[in-house]
């Protein structure tokens, strides 16, 4: 499934082509010729002639250069049969895919395809498949040479995210006993390829070479103190006063860009007239893919486009026609405490390296401008010239627990690209014997494999298993779908802010009054339902300021979730059973903790938040039900960390502090429980209960 809304960007995608060459041309000659005008289209035959010579090859080129869509056509061609290639961005999988499917006139989910977590859109036919680095890990769970694929292409391997660095570890091994049944196929953007050549044994490299426009650099003098500020008046400025050309602006998550684009919206409403129409297209991840085919519609004549986008549109996804670059120079990034095992979102400055890939984005079809939102100084002092492999500032328990589940028990021999901080592997471990997934001897239980079976981060897996124990497996799976949705559950409208937080209130509120748990996760479950109860109503979703693409795709998630428990033999069971009815809703934030334990917080006396295990300080998001309650819960639970000023808790929950150690005693010692009853008057019969 999923076909539909993808094939959206297919459409768009024939219609820019058309619109940028001559009338007298069909369609597909239009795409043809497109095609053939690309920089790789002049080496196809020396390509495929390395390809047949070197088991791996490496492939850099310049963004735009045709790697990506042209290179698994050209195999086609050239007699392989079935290509997988992979990306690091599920958005650029479905839109790579789509693009591809559109130049060879076939439907999206036939020959070419596109796989995602949750989202399969592949059929028996389909030779050319894109999918994400982290579904290519799961498939060599299934299939552990790969045995379906000719060819793989690891794609944007520049981008060092930790699935690819795996991938690559894991490619290294197999290409030894594929032996000539396997190619593969290294591709990356014109940055440090060599670091590739010699990590896979000296293997080759092809450089096609680029075409590009000079880009004129200009820097602020001195910082801004708000670059989302400083970026709306960029925008306002280049759109009054240069010529014609669409305008990127590089965002550092969905939230500003949102913001973004109501500034602009609000500072273009008076205007007009003498000035051009300004079209706003979003580009981020999970927005829904009929709306992210907007960034490819060609603008019309005296209107100009301006993209807000993350950095997927750094190098992943080829956006035509911009001529004006703005980069406030930020990212958000994960950043891993292997000392405290806290790993959180944070905004940062970007590399030189993302800075000049960026800028190169408005050269490409004609001469250029890009507006840094920084100084020349900061760009040559502050920034540090590459960015940091994700390897290297993630928590590693998922990796982990892959490799493990591969047979890959010497986890400090892998060859990794640059091996992770040992510090990290242990914590890792740790969890995972904690989570019950690894016996004291670090073998893998029979609850790690389950866990490895789940396309789902180690500490949700484990809540999913350990529903099953607590009669509450369908409510778990709709606390996970609606968890992947949740910064876009809730829709507040200016206008009419009182009555959406009324709204929202009335869920919380529902589960407060079933007795346990305030917080964010009940009022999620409690939404997801009413909303099913409504028959899944579009109009439920207007009347509770409830955002109804974001319901549909937490539905979607809940379905292939839904089918995983069967595949894994995790039990259905529905809280609704129990003998009170599902009044009781403890059940399913038992379950959650099982998974989370190591994510609960204790109110300290100055009312503020700090880890059980650590005491590291955290907040209460602002987005969360519990901001600004009256009674604060004595215990949270957090899903994940966000890091602006200070580390905020986003969706949080209360709990009972007896479960921590009735779900995690590994985890949770006499010292923490002692901690835990000391602080804040909790049963004493915690340190007892063991
Ligand atoms: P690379 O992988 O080398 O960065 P790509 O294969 O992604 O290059 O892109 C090649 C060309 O295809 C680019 O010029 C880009 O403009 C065009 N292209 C890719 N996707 C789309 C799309 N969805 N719509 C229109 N053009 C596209
Ligand atoms: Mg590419």
């Amino acid at each position: 499934g999923g076909g539909d809304p993808a094939a959206g960007g297919g459409g768009a995608a024939t219609a820019a082509a058309v619109a940028t060459t001559p009338a007298a041309l069909s369609p597909a000659a239009a795409l043809q010729a497109e095609r053939d005008s690309l920089p790789i289209a002049a080496y196809k035959a020396e390509l495929l002639a390395a390809v047949a010579t070197y088991p791996v090859l490496i492939v850099e080129g310049e963004t735009g250069s045709g790697k990506t869509t042209q290179l698994p056509q050209y195999l086609l061609d050239g007699g392989y049969r079935c290509v997988a290639c992979t990306q690091p961005r599920r958005v650029a999988a479905m839109s790579v895919a789509a693009r591809v499917a559109t130049e060879r006139g076939v439907r999206l989910g036939s020959t070419v395809g596109y796989s995602i977590r949750f989202e399969d859109c592949t059929s028996e036919e389909t030779v050319i498949k894109y999918l994400t680095d982290g579904m290519l890990l799961r498939e060599f769970l299934s299939v552990p040479d790969l045995a379906a694929y000719d060819v793989l292409m690891v794609d944007e391997a520049h981008e060092r995210s930790l699935s690819t660095d795996v991938v690559m570890g894991l490619v290294k091994d197999i290409v030894r006993f594929r032996g000539d049944s396997l190619r593969v196929i290294i591709a990356s953007a014109t940055l440090n390829a060599a670091a590739f050549c010699d990590y896979f044994d000296g293997a080759p490299l092809f450089s096609i070479p680029g075409r590009r426009f000079p880009v004129d650099i200009l820097y602020t003098r001195a910082p801004e103190a708000n670059y989302l500020d400083a970026a709306a008046v960029t925008v306002l400025q280049v759109h009054a006063s240069q010529p014609a050309g669409d305008i990127l602006v590089f965002l550092a998550g969905q939230d500003e860009i949102e913001d973004l684009e109501a500034a602009l919206r609000e500072r273009t409403a008076g205007v007009g007239g003498a000035l051009g129409e300004l079209i706003i297209a979003p580009i981020y991840a999970s927005l829904p893919s009929e709306q992210q085919a907007a960034i490819f519609t060609p603008t019309p004549p005296g209107a100009r486009k301006v993209v807000l986008a993350t950095n997927i549109a750094e190098t992943s996804v080829t956006i035509p026609g911009v001529v004006y670059v703005i980069d406030p120079g930020f990212a958000k990034q994960k950043a891993y405490n292997p000392a405290t095992g806290m790993e959180s979102l944070l905004v940062v400055p970007i590399s030189r390296a993302a800075a000049v890939q960026r800028a190169g984005r408005a050269g490409r079809t004609a001469a250029g401008k890009c507006f840094r939102l920084y100084t020349k100084w900061s760009f040559t002092h502050e920034m540090e010239a590459q960015p940091v492999p994700e390897l290297l500032r993630s928590n590693l328990a998922q990796v982990v627990l892959l490799l493990l589940s591969l047979g890959i028990d010497n986890l400090l021999a892998f060859d990794f690209l640059d091996a992770p901080p040992p510090a990290t592997l242990l914590r890792s471990l740790e969890l995972l014997y904690a989570l019950g997934a690894l016996s004291p001897a670090g073998k893998l239980t029979k609850r790690g494999r389950l866990m490895a079976e789940l396309p789902l981060e180690p500490l949700m897996a484990a809540a999913v298993v350990a529903s099953e124990a607590y009669g509450c497996s369908e409510e778990v799976i709709t606390v996970c779908a609606m968890l992947s949705v949740s910064g876009a559950v809730w829709y507040r409208p200016k206008a009419k802010a009182l009555a959406a937080d009324a709204a929202r209130a009335a869920f919380s509120r529902a589960t407060a009054a079933a007795g346990a748990g305030r917080g964010d996760h009940l009022a999620l479950l409690a939404c997801y339902n009413s909303w099913r109860d409504s028959g899944f109503a579009t109009q439920w979703c207007y009347e509770h300021f409830v955002q109804v693409r974001s319901m549909r795709r937490a539905r979607d998630v809940r379905e292939q979730l839904d089918a995983l428990l069967d595949r894994v033999g995790v039990a259905r069971a529905t809280l609704a059973d129990a003998p009170d009815g599902g009044a009781d809703q403890a059940p399913v934030l038992k379950a959650l903790t099982a998974g989370y334990f190591s994510h609960a917080c204790q109110l300290t006396k100055a009312g503020l938040y700090r880890t059980v295990k650590g005491g590291t300080s955290v907040h209460i998001h602002p987005s969360s039900a519990l901001y600004r309650t009256e009674r604060l819960p004595r215990y949270v639970l957090y899903h994940e960390l966000v890091l602006t000023s200070k580390e905020y808790m986003r969706s949080v929950s209360e709990i009972d502090p007896a479960w921590l150690r009735e779900v995690a005693p590994h985890y949770y010692t006499e010292v923490d429980v002692d901690v835990v009853g000391a602080s804040a008057k909790m049963p004493r019969a915690l340190g007892r209960r063991a």
